[in-house]
């Protein structure tokens, strides 16, 4: 019923129940969501873009409807690349709101076409961030409440089992 295609654009380092559950409800709206894997060689990431690109199409291996890129430079020309306008950001609290902002203006500047379109974190979601997950992982912190289990196993292999 509904086809437009959408990019969902992050550094998804690793992916978290916060980033799944708005690709989830994109696709009440959109017909393809684009998740689309910064690889920014001057960061170091926990992941490699390859281990993230690979993490999440496990996630969603059974939804067609997800397709998993990587993607360095523009945005824009990213998005237009894969033949779409449209950019999907997930807010969690206010304090997202001023770089979205800037990045979303800036993005319109570039590519007046483009539009950028926001959904906000559930509420059990809006603490959970890939930041947060890296803090308390190494740690032996369970956070298997705020990731997906194939990320919960990565993690697990990366930091080892011990608590
Ligand atoms: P970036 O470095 O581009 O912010 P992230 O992987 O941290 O990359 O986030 C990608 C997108 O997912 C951003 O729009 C971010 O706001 C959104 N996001 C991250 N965590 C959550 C969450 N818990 N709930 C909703 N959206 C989220």
């Amino acid at each position: 019923m509904f086809t437009k295609r959408v990019i969902f654009p992050g550094s998804f380092d690793p992916l978290t129940n916060g980033h799944v559950d708005i690709v989830g409800r994109a696709l009440s709206v959109f017909g393809e969501v684009v998740v689309a894997v910064l690889n920014n060689p001057s960061k170091t990431p926990l992941f490699s873009a390859e281990e993230r690109v690979a993490l999440i199409q496990e996630h969603f291996q059974e939804d067609s409807r997800v397709r998993i890129e990587t993607f360095s430079g523009l945005l824009v020309d990213f998005v237009r690349e894969n033949k779409s306008n449209i950019i999907l950001r997930g807010l969690r609290a206010i304090s997202d709101f001023d770089y979205e902002a800037q990045m979303a203006l800036m993005n319109r500047t570039l590519d007046p076409s483009v539009e950028t379109f926001f959904l906000t974190a559930r509420e059990e979601n809006s603490y959970v961030s890939s930041s947060l997950v890296k803090q308390v992982a190494p740690f032996g912190g369970d956070v298997s409440k705020l990731v997906p289990a194939v990320v919960g196993r990565a993690l697990q292999e990366k930091f080892g089992r011990s608590r």
